[in-house]
């Protein structure tokens, strides 16, 4: 579904992405681990139109990408749900929702929003709250339904466990898991390797700008290398 090769990506004189390259299958949840800084927001950022890379090619079910503006690319059917959430701290919830499906022009943005609700009941409870009145976990989960709302064929997450606590971890993880039994695809950057992993269909390490390592979840999970340089 997602091919990307050689991707190179620099702001300025720093080459923050040197050389990324991986695939995901439709239906997989794919993962990019790697340590601060190593370059995996900046891929995200490529593959939906934020940034332009410098060299290499981003392909979308058969097609370059890499050259299209965002909208282009939303439009297309990658939703990127960006690490610190982003989300529009005056706007309520349902206003925040109905952004995430500005593009669609199908008449069925009610119902995709009662399944929002569905899946974050909280989210429906506090349906006409603003945004900024929120815990970070609802935050988060606001975030994703958002992304949900434009129904992407390929749905990106920056970073989604960050500063949310365990148990909301295991159910943030437990619903990136229902979204792709739901048939959307998932790729996923973070820092916690080991939740990620442990969900990933393919998993990928990107070390200094470069992917270095690759292998099913459970395999990497595994792998010497990266239980010292990411598991402690
Ligand atoms: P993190 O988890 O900390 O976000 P990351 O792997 O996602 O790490 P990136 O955010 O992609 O890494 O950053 C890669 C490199 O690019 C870092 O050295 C970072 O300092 C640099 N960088 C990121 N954004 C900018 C920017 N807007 N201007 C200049 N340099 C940047």
């Amino acid at each position: 579904m997602l091919e990307v090769n050689g991707l190179a990506v620099a702001y300025g004189a720093i080459e923050a992405v040197r050389d990324v390259g991986f695939t995901v299958e439709e239906g997989q949840i794919v993962c990019l681990v790697g340590t601060n800084g190593a370059g995996k927001s900046t891929t995200l950022r490529t593959i939906s139109g934020l940034l332009r890379p410098h060299r290499g090619e981003i392909r979308f079910l058969g097609r370059p990408i890499h050259d299209l503006p965002a909208h282009s690319i939303l439009a297309a059917g990658i939703a990127h749900c960006p690490e610190g959430r982003r989300l529009f701290a005056g706007m309520t919830v349902e206003e925040n929702l109905l952004l995430g499906a500005h593009l669609r022009r199908d008449r069925r943005v009610g119902r995709d929003m009662e399944h929002v609700y569905d899946l974050f009941p909280v989210l429906g409870e506090r349906r006409t709250q603003r945004a900024g009145l929120f815990s970070g976990g609802e935050q988060q989960m606001l975030a994703i339904g958002r992304a949900m709302m434009a129904r992407p064929k390929l749905l990106m997450f920056d970073e989604p466990t960050m500063g949310l606590s365990p148990i909301m971890i295991k159910q943030l993880l437990e619903t990136i898991a229902m979204l792709r039994s739901g048939g959307t695809t998932i790729l996923m950057v973070e820092q916690n390797a080991l939740a990620a992993l442990t969900l990933a269909d393919h998993g990928y390490v990107i070390d200094l700008g470069r992917t270095t390592l690759s292998g099913p979840g459970k395999e990497l999970l595994a792998d010497q290398r990266v239980r010292e340089a990411y598991l402690g």
